[in-house]
């Protein structure tokens, strides 16, 4: 007979995103069972740059609109977690300079501005002069500059663990398997019910409500729910720099880019500062290049060339899950009682984790959600064109 674990909800995917679903599950009270073929934090979440920004990707309204109060629970996620797990995820409240090394990256520069201020977000014009004086790692020729006052960073890998292991203490569990479809009663009605998810294995995990969270994989999931999934892999790439020691100069202390170029440095608390990150369509290859590294290191060392002496700590790919129009699906699949999908994050799965995860436990244990997840339905995705 097939070996059977029970739940009260059975989540596919140990990302950030299904580890804080379950971590907000248990505080609600409820007991979930996280699924992951490989290690907790083994995709993305483990390799991120670890940006707290909704403007790194798509710029979606709908998305923008959720990323105030994504930041607020990062902010209290960073209070409390280390007391329950002792992981200290590296969370560090900092500002961020867009900057300009161009007329036309002026324009660009002074577009963003006046997008931010229609949605309520004020950020500082500086002068070329003003820019450089905020950091000494920034050293091109910048015309002008744009300080956000808030872009927080962290260590997504140690959040990721963290999370998962606050659910454990909740009660939450984790299964080694890779899940290969949904358990259906028989006879099916018009509103179909998952009973729990498949393994490769053979084994089942049982549960009353069904989340999948498996990020860039997420497509697996059409043919299980007879329902579209337009989530597919972008691989990105980014280049990690050794702490400078007190003779070669400061930490990086804040991120910055230049706004005709892309990419951005980031410094991090923890660990090494971060050169990010490539994009490129490969499929399901995690594989690191040498060609994806240069161009990284060619375009930060064009705003500071403190990237030519810095030493080169390491490399790492992972893959975005890309949705079709830019935006996630976090919500009841259409169809279904009681299945769930979050994913699709695109760039900013680490920085909308905390409202995906809080949404679906609330939505799962309360029937409603206080945070307007409604332009991020799956239902969409069986309408709109792909
Ligand atoms: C280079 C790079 C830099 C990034 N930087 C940032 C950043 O600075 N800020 C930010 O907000 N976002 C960033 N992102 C995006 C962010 O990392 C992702 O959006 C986020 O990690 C997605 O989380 P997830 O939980 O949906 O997916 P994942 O982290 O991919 O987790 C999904 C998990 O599901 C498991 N799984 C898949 N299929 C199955 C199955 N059938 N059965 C069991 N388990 C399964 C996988 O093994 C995996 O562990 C970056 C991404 C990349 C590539």
């Amino acid at each position: 007979m097939a070996n059977t674990n029970t739940a009260d909800v059975v989540i596919v995917g140990g990302g950030i995103i299904g580890c804080l679903t379950a971590y907000y599950l248990t505080r609600r009270g409820l007991k979930p069972i996280v699924i992951e073929s490989d290690a907790i934090a083994s995709g993305a979440s483990g390799t991120s740059a670890g940006w707290l920004t909704p403007y790194s990707h798509t710029c979606d309204p709908a998305m923008i609109a959720l990323s105030p109060a994504s930041l607020r629970l990062h902010a209290e996620l960073a209070a409390t977690l280390p007391g329950i797990t002792g992981i200290d995820h590296g969370y560090r409240e900092a500002p961020y300079i867009r900057c300009a090394i161009s007329n036309d990256g002026v324009l660009e520069l002074r577009e963003f501005q006046t997008q931010r201020a229609a949605e309520g977000v004020e950020m500082e014009w500086l002068s070329g002069e003003e820019a450089l004086a905020l950091s000494p790692w920034i050293t091109a020729d910048i015309v002008a500059g744009l300080r956000s006052d808030n872009e927080p960073t962290l260590d997504s890998y140690r959040l990721t663990m963290s999370a998962m292991q606050a659910a454990e203490i909740g009660g939450a569990r984790m299964v080694t398997g890779k899940v290969t479809g949904l358990i259906e009663p028989d006879e099916s009605g018009a509103t179909r019910t998952a009973f729990g998810v498949l393994l490769e294995d053979g084994s089942e995990v049982r549960g009353d409500t069904v989340v999948l969270a498996m990020g860039p994989w997420c497509g697996e999931a059409a043919a299980w729910l007879d329902h579209p999934v337009p989530v597919t892999p972008q691989r990105g790439q980014i280049v990690h720099l050794a702490p400078p020691d007190e003779r070669d100069g400061p930490q990086l202390e804040i991120g910055m880019n230049i706004i005709e170029h892309g990419g951005s440095l980031i410094g991090k608390r923890l660990g090494d500062a971060i050169v990010a990150a490539s994009r490129d369509s490969v499929g399901f290859d995690r594989s690191t290049t040498n060609e994806a590294r240069n161009e990284l290191l060619i375009n930060a060392a064009r705003l500071s060339d403190r990237i030519n002496n810095a030493q080169i700590s390491g490399q790492t790919a992972c893959l975005r899950p890309i949705s079709a129009d830019g935006r996630a699906y976090v919500g009841q699949v259409p169809g279904w009682s009681n299945a769930y999908l979050a994913t699709g994050h695109s760039g900013e799965g680490i920085h909308y984790g905390p409202v995906t995860g809080a949404a679906i436990a609330e939505l799962i244990a309360d029937g409603v959600t206080q945070y307007d997840i409604a332009p991020l339905s799956p239902a969409r995705a069986g309408t709109t064109p792909v």
